[in-house]
């Protein structure tokens, strides 16, 4: 089963003139991790907003839980989603504490109180300050923690990381990994930083200019991947002999960093095989190279090959 299915959404501005979203197409499977991505602008917060209901769609049909949703009708498959919305309208003069109490009436949900403590614990967030009062990464939280304390079976973030420190993401994404293995829920959320959510997601959406352009497994993303080697030579003037080498023989490669005798560079993946031997050989040559290390390029390299594939300043 699907929690959530978006069929041709189509969701524009002005008259017609900004397709934010332009006839787009997904399912997120029942317990997935899924990543929503994209740039700045790419239609991640309108696509959101219209499966919320929040914003009406021009065309197109989505599903929650294989229930065709008309959210002028009936907006009650909203209680099934703990949604933290891009921008957090949060009211000013209350604390966490009264703005949870709140949602649980407009909600008509239950909270699990020990979880909200131990959630601002681990999120070191203080329940008793005024929205106004907390910085923005601490206004985030309230938003995060509000929409993991009911039972929720989907959650629906939309870039939940934005304004938190390395530590507090790395939380984050904890907390939502537990959450997720303890109930099977399913999350989707947005993001335009891809390495972040690769450790977390399973599954990956890329929209860019109001279409979406990629819906893949991390894994077969990883695969498509550029390769980069970083490797150490006995000199610099192996090193550039090496260069040189690269340079004529393989069409793919771009050179990342040289300095001294370290060369970092990377490769598309049908050309690394046989740079692999290439490498080898060298190696056992006098020691012309001293060490290599290859990897996968981090999914940011994949991310910034999609966002040049396009009009993407
Ligand atoms: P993202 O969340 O991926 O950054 P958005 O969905 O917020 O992207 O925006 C998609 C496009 O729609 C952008 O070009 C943005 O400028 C435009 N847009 C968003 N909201 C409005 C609006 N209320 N009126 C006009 N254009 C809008
Ligand atoms: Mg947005």
């Amino acid at each position: 089963m699907n929690s959530i299915e978006v069929k041709n959404l189509k969701k524009y501005y002005d008259k017609g003139s900004v397709k934010a979203v332009d006839d787009i197409t997904f399912k997120v499977p029942k317990g997935a991790r899924f990543g929503f991505l994209g740039p700045n602008g790419a239609g991640k917060t309108t696509t959101i907003r219209c499966i919320m209901g929040f914003l009406h769609k021009d065309a197109g049909e989505i599903y929650i839980q294989g229930e065709k949703i008309d959210p002028i009708k009936n907006v009650e498959y909203r209680n099934n989603i703990g949604y933290l919305p891009g921008e957090l309208g949060l009211y000013k003069n209350m604390n966490a504490m009264q703005l949870f109490k709140h949602f649980m009436k407009l909600y008509d949900m239950e909270i699990n109180w020990k979880y909200v403590e131990e959630l601002s614990n681990r999120l070191e967030l203080n329940l008793d300050r005024k929205m106004n009062e907390l910085s923005k990464g601490n206004k985030q939280k309230v938003g995060v923690i509000s929409a993991l304390m009911g039972k929720f079976d989907i959650l629906i973030m939309d870039e939940p990381t934005s304004g938190l420190d390395p530590l507090m993401q790395r939380e984050f994404y904890q907390i939502v990994k537990e959450r997720q293995e303890e109930s099977n829920c399913t999350v989707f959320l947005s993001s335009h930083v891809l390495p972040e959510v690769e450790n977390f997601c399973d599954q990956v959406a890329i929209i860019r200019n109001g279409k979406i352009i990629e819906i893949s497994s991390v894994q077969e993303l990883k695969d498509k991947s550029l390769k980069e080697f970083e490797l150490d030579f006995t000199s610099n003037s192996a090193m550039n002999e090496f260069m040189s080498l690269l340079r004529n023989e393989y069409s793919g490669v771009s050179i990342k960093y040289s300095m001294g005798n370290h060369l970092l560079f990377t490769v598309p993946p049908k050309e690394s095989r046989q740079l692999l031997k290439v490498i080898s050989d060298t190696t056992w040559d006098g020691d012309f190279i001293i060490d290599f290390t290859i990897k996968h390029s981090s999914l940011d390299n994949i991310f910034m090959q999609y966002y040049k594939g396009g009009e993407i300043k």
